[in-house]
This record gives C-alpha cells, sequence and structure tokens, in this order.
C-alpha cells in the first residue's frame, strides 16, 4: 500500500479522516500534533515548551519534529505504509522529509490536500471534543458527530476533552500560520506531480469516499 500525507488546514478533518483510513486499511497513523500532545504532558522543559507553544496556535521548533518522525518512520509498522498528518507543515520540512524518505528508503505517495472554506472551520473549531482514552474525534455543533451522551465517548465510555488550541482566537493563529507555512508546500508536491486535492466542503462520509478512491489507485 502507497504512504498517504494529508495536508489540510486546522479543523479540517484530517484527524478523522486518518482514523476512518486505519480502521479501513489497518496502517498507522502518524500525527505529529497527537505526538506533541502527549510530549506536552510531560514534566520536562520539552513538556513545557511544547505545552505552550501548542496552546499558543504557533509552530513546535522544526529540529524537534525532524528526530520524532525520523524514529517514529523507522518502526516496523511503518514498512507497509503509513498516513502522515500534520508534517511537513513548512517548506523547510517538506524538504527534510524528502531526506527522510531517501534514507529510508521510502516512496512519498499519495499527497492527498483537503481544500476547504474558512467559514466551515470556524463552525467546526468550536464544537470538536476528542475522546482522552481512544482520540475518536466528536463535534457537537453536528448532530451527526455529536456523542451520544454528552462529554462521554460512544466507543469507549471515556471522558471527552476540548483542545487547548480550539478557540477561535488560537484559531486565527494557526490558520494564519497554515496560509503563510503551509500553503507553500502544496505548490512542492503539485511541482511533483504527487498532489490530489479533495473538496473538503462535504460531509464526513462523502470526504471518506474521494478519499478511499485515491488511496485505492
Ligand atoms: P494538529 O493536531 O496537526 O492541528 O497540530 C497541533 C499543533 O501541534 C500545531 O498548531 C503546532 O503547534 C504543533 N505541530 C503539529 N505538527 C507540527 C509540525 N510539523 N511542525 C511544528 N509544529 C507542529
Amino acid at each position: 500500500m502507497k504512504n498517504i500525507m494529508f495536508i489540510a488546514p486546522p479543523a479540517a478533518g484530517k484527524g478523522t479522516q486518518a482514523e476512518l483510513v486505519v480502521e479501513k486499511y489497518g496502517i498507522p497513523h502518524i500525527s505529529t500534533g497527537d505526538i506533541l500532545r502527549e510530549i506536552s504532558k510531560e514534566d520536562s522543559e520539552i513538556g513545557k515548551y511544547v505545552q505552550e507553544t501548542l496552546a499558543s496556535g504557533q509552530l513546535v521548533k522544526d529540529e524537534i519534529t525532524y528526530q520524532l518522525i525520523e524514529d517514529r518512520l523507522k518502526r516496523e509498522d511503518c514498512k507497509n505504509g503509513y498516513i502522515i498528518d500534520g508534517f511537513p507543515r513548512n517548506i523547510e520540512q517538506a524538504h527534510e522529509y524528502d531526506k527522510i524518505l531517501a534514507k529510508l528508503g521510502y516512496d512519498i505517495g499519495h499527497v492527498i490536500y483537503i481544500n476547504i472554506d474558512k467559514k466551515t472551520l470556524e463552525k467546526r473549531i468550536t464544537g470538536r471534543r476528542i475522546c482522552e482514552n481512544c482520540n475518536t474525534i466528536y463535534n457537537i455543533n453536528d448532530p451527526k458527530n455529536s456523542p451520544q451522551v454528552e462529554s462521554v465517548c460512544d466507543n469507549c465510555g471515556g471522558k471527552l476533552y476540548q483542545r487547548s488550541d480550539d478557540n477561535l482566537e488560537a484559531f486565527e493563529t494557526r490558520y494564519a500560520m497554515y496560509q503563510e507555512k503551509t500553503e507553500p508546500i502544496i505548490h512542492h508536491y503539485r511541482e511533483k506531480n504527487v498532489l490530489v486535492e479533495v473538496d473538503g466542503n462535504d460531509t464526513v462520509e462523502n470526504i471518506f469516499s474521494k478519499i478511499d478512491k485515491i488511496v485505492r489507485q
């Protein structure tokens, strides 16, 4: 199976789509955001730095992400394909990722760009809730994606929480960061002829069906 990369603005539903791909194809989902959220819980200098950076909506230092990505991709479970989400986030990281792929002998695979309106994202950002136990993502502003019992995960009964950066103020910073830093990598992958665009202004199911078609190619 080919590797998959998701590029999308914050709250576009990358995490939800990645979970659906994992469920169907059983490949690992490597999210730098998830890994960094784990690091932010550590009682250490780096834990504190990551926690503050995440809450502000800024990007953490490139060097921190390089090491954690390379270490994660080297693991056995990535040999038959993986989904990478949240990395690369700027053009420097895209060049570094090219080098990491060459070093590990991996192909870039499918680069899937989920294109979505800012207005839709603003609506989603305040409703997102995540299970602290199994990471299932809900949206309380969308009846179809709400949990059956308020604040409780349908899958495992875990408690739902709201990300510290899921507020409109941090969203503005994250969105501006996305436009400034991440959008240039879309051109990078378009030039390499590996980019496929998916319209994200649609239901979770319809977006997944479009992604699934690409993945099966
Ligand atoms: P995400 O879960 O992908 O929305 O990421 C949440 C936050 O983690 C971002 O706003 C950044 O602060 C940080 N982050 C995630 N991926 C990266 C990356 N590749 N480079 C730098 N910071 C990142």
